[in-house]
């Protein structure tokens, strides 16, 4: 009787998830808060797996995210990719978005305005997911997430929370592709998650 009763609330937790994950995609995709609304071609609001026990968030589209609806599918993302493989991980087994849902025009720098817009969205992310760990990729992710000003150089490798969960900052893919011999210590970081999981 327990285990039934255990099995049937584990189903409709997943439900839940499933529905609430649902109904904010639906709403981010229709969102009109901001400028950049009527700029972007495609809002990219996420991608993975929402059971993930691992979630990792950029900063915000670029060209080939607006233009494919999904986040990391460029040349940065490429690079997330094989370091999500070289983890023993699947895209798939990840969650991984942005802080803007939509792209800034140039790949400019998201303005403040445009996080405290869109930032919701990426909350109510987190909080339906509730991974386990969260990977901060680059300044922009890590330093509003964490609310702070400190230079990503001083943030990445070390343990953080946020809202209750696990937060390691590390370094943007699109930063490791111009500064490769940073890719020793963005592993480094990989591995302190690796040891979490
Ligand atoms: N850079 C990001 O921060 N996010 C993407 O989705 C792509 C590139």
């Amino acid at each position: 009787m327990e285990k039934e009763s255990g099995i049937s609330e584990y189903l409709f937790s997943s439900k839940r998830k499933e529905e609430q994950m649902l109904s904010l995609k639906k709403e981010t995709m229709s969102c009109q808060r901001c400028p950049l609304a009527k700029e972007r071609k495609n809002v990219v609001f996420g991608s993975g797996s929402i059971y993930a026990r691992l979630m990792f968030i950029g900063e915000a589209p670029g060209y080939d995210e607006d233009i494919q609806g999904a986040p990391f599918v460029g040349k940065a993302g490429m690079l997330l990719t094989k370091i999500i493989e070289a983890m023993g991980l699947r895209r798939e087994d990840v969650y991984i978005c942005n802080v803007l849902k939509c792209r800034p025009s140039q790949n400019r720098n998201p303005l403040p305005e445009e996080i405290a817009l869109c930032i919701d969205h990426l909350y109510r992310q987190i909080e339906y997911i509730r991974p386990e760990v969260i990977c901060g990729l680059g300044k922009f992710a890590s330093q509003t997430l964490l609310d702070t000003q400190t230079q990503i150089t001083r943030l990445r490798g070390r343990w953080h929370e946020f809202r209750g969960i696990k937060f390691i900052p590390t370094f943007h893919p699109a930063y490791l592709l111009r500064n490769p011999s940073d890719k020793k210590l963005v592993w480094q970081d990989m591995k302190k998650i690796m040891e979490k999981l």
